[in-house]
């Protein structure tokens, strides 16, 4: 089984904060249908809390959509599904105190213990998807009505399979993994080992792959506390 080197908690806490200028900008939902990206929550997705659709950060959510124009570069059939985005931080909390409760006993050393819950889920202090900021994404191909083999399911935590660089599954998938991570990337995002579909731009994490000093987007309670851009 492949080690696991994945971004720590440690890793993130070296991030200096959050720019509170930056943080001021809006959300916008992912529209269900459309020419370049489209948003539809991703199967047994079981986080979805109160959001009854996808939002992202303004900005997120123009990148995806040159993410999308990129890849119809390659094949005008595809477009980039988004099945899964903002997470209420509330839920973001609820998930790992409950992953908490399990493992406390099980570690003497705080920071062992948090390491060990953030290989399940982000510690919410420096978690993306409550900052709008964090998207987990596919390539769907039209021609065929299907998402393009990614060697397993968007999302699917069952597996290591989801590990990004996995040399037991199908060359077709690793190719697909790697177009996906290439036109992520070339739009500013930040690439996620662990898992072959999460990107991120302006969280903790983003900031600590390209060693910028502070994050840009800070994590939302609710999705009542979401600011909305106005159509
Ligand atoms: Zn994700």
């Amino acid at each position: 089984m492949a080690t696991n080197n994945f971004v720590k908690y440690a890793d993130l806490l070296t991030v200096n904060g959050v720019d509170p200028e930056t943080d001021k900008e809006k959300f916008v939902f992912i529209p269900a249908e459309g020419p370049y990206i489209f948003g539809k929550y991703a199967e047994g997705m079981m986080m979805t809390g109160g959001c009854p659709s996808l939002a992202v950060r303004k900005t997120v959510a123009e990148k995806l959509v040159n993410v999308a124009k990129r890849l119809q570069a390659i094949d005008p059939n595809y477009k980039l599904w988004v099945g899964y985005a903002f997470r209420e931080m509330k839920v973001q909390q609820a998930i790992f105190e409950e992953i908490l409760n399990e493992f406390k006993d099980q570690f003497d050393d705080e920071m062992e213990l948090y390491e060990r819950i953030h290989e399940r889920i982000a510690i919410p202090t420096v978690a993306g998807h409550p900052t709008g900021g964090a998207v987990d994404v596919a390539i769907y191909d039209g021609s065929k009505g299907e998402t393009l083999d990614f060697g397993t399911a968007l999302d699917d935590l069952t597996t290591d399979l989801i590990y990004y660089d996995r040399d037991d599954i199908s060359e077709e998938a690793r190719t697909n993994r790697r177009i996906l991570r290439e036109a992520m990337m070339a739009e500013g995002f930040a690439p996620y080992d662990g898992e072959w579909w999460h990107f991120c731009y302006g969280d903790k994490e983003w900031a600590f792959y390209y060693k910028k000093d502070k994050a840009l987007y800070n994590q939302v309670y609710s999705f009542e506390d979401l600011d909305i851009e106005e159509e």
